[in-house]
């Protein structure tokens, strides 16, 4: 079997994704999904593809990083050349799947389970009160979800005195507990609640807030500070009592490292299709294993890449919880040709047909193409 062609289509979600299709001699096909390598990402994908033609789609892992290797001068350490090489991953174990009977866990080592728990991230309403916060949360609650994710942070509060700077005044601080309290208080002790504050934050903000929301019991506190200075994220875990979250905006396994030698966080949360993808995603999951720490993917992405973080959910035995973000789109579930909905009881049912398991419902992507762009036509 012999990769022929490769070929893209943005669809709009949660910002575009990027659907990568790989078509091999025999007619098989397979297709995945990848995000936030914005607008660049199928360009990218197109200058990749002749690595790929003439190859044995099964050689997924050979094949992921004779890519890496060869785009190592064009930015491959991180970012959209990254993002793009998780697409090509993730059509490559759809592809390898299919050619071989068995679903895509299968091919990264087996399932440890064949349920993945989906935590809800939702908004605080038009309002964004405490009141409208909590309202929310019981809709998502009402839904089946156990876990939900709320953002906290807010550039645009009243009592913020300046634009630019990180931190945090008694005034902001007071209305996150309130709204986090609000929400605490709406769906009981049984809901796991996930706080999110987009690493908007100085080290000494962080630091009180985390010690504020102590009470509320948290799943974990999210970037609580940016992203870039590991000591400055290990010294707020240090000093906070709920568990720290980060780890959305890092690539690959090196990206990871200097994070959980340090275990400057409690919960990692890699986005697969953004950061490497499946087998990548193993790896970091499993250095993650050697310091006790669980893995949260975060997720944006539509049904199919969402399929692809449960497929390797399902291989990773420190998986916690795999974040759903479509809450206010209503045609997730519709982008793939399913006969129910994906989502029950706030989980996903690992499928066990070949590749992925279920395929892109091309005519409703074909609606919510990006504007000037085909569905996987000629690059
Ligand atoms: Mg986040």
């Amino acid at each position: 079997m012999r990769i022929t062609d490769v070929r893209t289509a943005e669809v709009l979600g949660h910002g575009y994704s990027t659907f990568v299709r790989i078509y091999t001699d025999e007619g098989l096909f397979g297709t995945g999904e990848c995000i936030h390598g914005g607008a660049g990402c199928p360009r990218l994908v197109a200058t990749m593809t002749e690595l790929l033609r003439g190859e044995d789609p099964r050689d997924v892992e050979p094949l992921f990083e004779r890519i890496r290797r060869r785009y190592l001068f064009e930015g491959a350490l991180a970012g959209n050349v990254v993002t793009a090489l998780a697409g090509i991953e993730i059509a490559l174990w759809d592809l390898a799947g299919k050619a071989l009977g068995a679903p895509v866990y299968r091919l990264l080592g087996g399932r440890y389970r064949d349920r993945i728990r989906l935590y809800c991230d939702c908004h605080g309403g038009k309002e964004d009160t405490p009141a409208s916060h909590a309202e929310q949360a019981l809709a998502a609650a009402a839904l089946g979800f156990t876990a939900l994710k709320f953002d906290v942070d807010d550039l645009t509060h009243p009592a913020k005195a300046d634009r630019w700077n990180h931190t945090l005044n008694a005034r902001e601080m007071a209305s996150m507990v309130e709204k986090v309290a609000a929400v605490r208080e709406a769906v009981g002790p049984s809901i796991d609640l996930a706080i999110d504050m987009h690493g908007r934050y100085d080290t000494h903000s962080a630091i009180r807030l985390a010690r504020a929301l102590e009470p509320f019991e948290l799943m974990w506190l999210e970037e609580p500070v940016p992203p870039e200075n590991v000591d400055a994220m290990r010294e707020v875990k240090r000093c906070s009592p709920v568990p720290i979250c980060a780890g959305e905006n890092l690539f690959l396994r090196w990206g990871f490292r200097d994070l959980l030698e340090k275990q400057a966080v409690d919960i990692i949360m890699p986005d697969l299709p953004k950061c490497g993808g499946l087998a990548e995603g193993k790896k970091i999951a499993g250095m993650a294993e050697l310091y006790y720490i669980p893995i949260a993917p975060h997720n944006v992405c539509g049904p199919l890449g969402t399929l692809a973080s449960c497929h390797a959910g399902a291989a990773i035995p420190n998986f916690l919880v795999l974040e759903w973000h479509w809450l206010e789109r209503p045609y997730w579930n519709d982008l793939l040709i399913v006969d129910a909905p994906l989502i029950q009881n706030g989980a996903i049912r690992v499928p066990d047909r070949p590749g992925l398991g279920y395929e892109l419902n091309e005519d409703v992507a074909q609606h919510y193409l990006r504007p000037g762009t085909t569905l996987f036509g000629e690059a």
